[in-house]
């Protein structure tokens, strides 16, 4: 018999189940407490339901269906963890230790449609989509991994979060809610690569959700090689539609920005991105490009990263310069992808 994985429902879903069982519907919350709460991922040791409630849930419903195949220590504190999947896919999530917190990265695709020519995750092409449990099955593996309150979590691992957007927006909605794992939309970040139909949806929950949209150039003709669906969702597009986001939300959005050595990182390219910006309220994350051997693209000299960041704040917008976390192991924005099954990518000096 299928058995269904007992994360893809609401609450109010494991209520109406129960019902139907002929069983209280306040066990919903015994049964999610357990598992978001207590850490507890094993029906037979819910010890406050009965023996007989336990046994039906063992024969409808899993929890964990992912398995953890490695884990990856880099030495700035970085951990990578490599799942294998029920069909045996592979995806890897990122916990990113800060000074108080730990940010959790998690993958929303089995690879990558959108092809970003810097990108590692899109090399294999697109396998498919990740149901909305695997999502939160990956967030409660960060969440066991680490002593650290997890309270921060970023839909930046691989595939693009907003051409899965069911089961990215149902999967955020559990993980947001109260009896599950409660943490709050405004730590909660979607990034984009400037998938328009998707932002367009996104403008209409009424979430507080952070909005980071993947720029990486100011020019058409530079994005179109970048960012591919560029040339469908060209920049004017883009940004009138991260207008109408930023009104109807009321939010800042971020943009990321990779610096390219030779492609998008000196001034004329930062006098494009503040004419783009300008009037926006927006940040700017630059991003010095993480190598990714295949792709052939390295990051620009120090003076060059800190000429750019000096335009920008000279035009009176809002930059950050984003400390690259976990490049050792391969963990790095851009560095996440399907794993060989036959290779082993591990530098062994990661774990040195
Ligand atoms: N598809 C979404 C989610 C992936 S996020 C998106 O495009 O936003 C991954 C982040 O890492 C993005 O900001 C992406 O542009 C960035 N990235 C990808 N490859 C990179 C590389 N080689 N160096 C630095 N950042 C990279």
């Amino acid at each position: 018999m299928h058995k269904e994985n007992i994360l893809n429902l609401y609450l109010k879903e494991l209520e109406q189940v129960l019902v139907k069982w002929q069983y209280e519907k306040f066990h919903a919350r015994q049964i999610f407490t357990w598992i978001y709460k207590k850490d507890v991922r094993d029906f037979s040791r819910m010890s406050d339901l009965s023996a007989e409630l336990r046994k039906k849930l063992v024969d409808n419903f899993t929890i964990l269906d992912i398995e953890l195949l490695k884990q990856l220590e880099s030495r700035d504190g970085t951990r990578k963890l490599l799942f294998k999947l029920k069909d045996t896919n592979t995806i890897e999530a990122v916990n990113i230790p800060t000074e108080k917190r730990v940010t959790g990265c998690v993958s929303t695709q089995v690879g990558c449609k959108f092809g970003c020519s810097f990108c590692a995750s899109g090399m294999l092409g697109f396998k498919r989509n990740l149901e909305i449990s695997e999502i939160i099955e990956q967030v409660l593996f960060l969440k066991d991994e680490t002593d650290e309150r997890l309270n921060n979590l970023v839909f930046m691992g691989i595939g693009e979060p907003l051409d899965n957007y069911d089961n990215v927006l149902k999967a955020i909605r559990i993980i947001n809610a109260p009896w599950s794992l409660n943490i709050g939309a405004r730590k909660i970040t979607i990034s984009t690569c400037g998938f328009i139909p998707g932002i367009k949806r996104l403008m209409e929950e009424g979430l507080q959700l952070e909005l980071s949209v993947s720029l990486h150039a100011a020019e058409d003709k530079i994005r179109n090689i970048l960012v591919p669906i560029n040339k469908k969702y060209p920049l004017s597009e883009l940004t009138s539609t991260l207008k109408e986001y930023i009104k109807k939300t009321n939010r800042q959005v971020t943009f990321e920005y990779i610096l390219i050595e030779g492609v998008n990182s000196d001034i004329s390219s930062a006098k494009n991105l503040s004419r783009i910006l300008k009037g926006l309220n927006c940040k700017v994350n630059l991003i010095p490009c993480n190598s990714v051997e295949e792709l052939g693209y390295t990051p620009p000299g120090k003076l060059d990263i800190l000429l750019f960041k000096d335009h920008l704040i000279k035009s009176g917008i809002d930059v950050t310069l984003r400390i690259i976390r976990g490049r050792d192991i391969q963990a790095a924005c851009g560095q996440l992808r399907l794993e060989q099954p036959s290779a082993d990518p591990t530098p062994k000096k990661a774990f040195s």
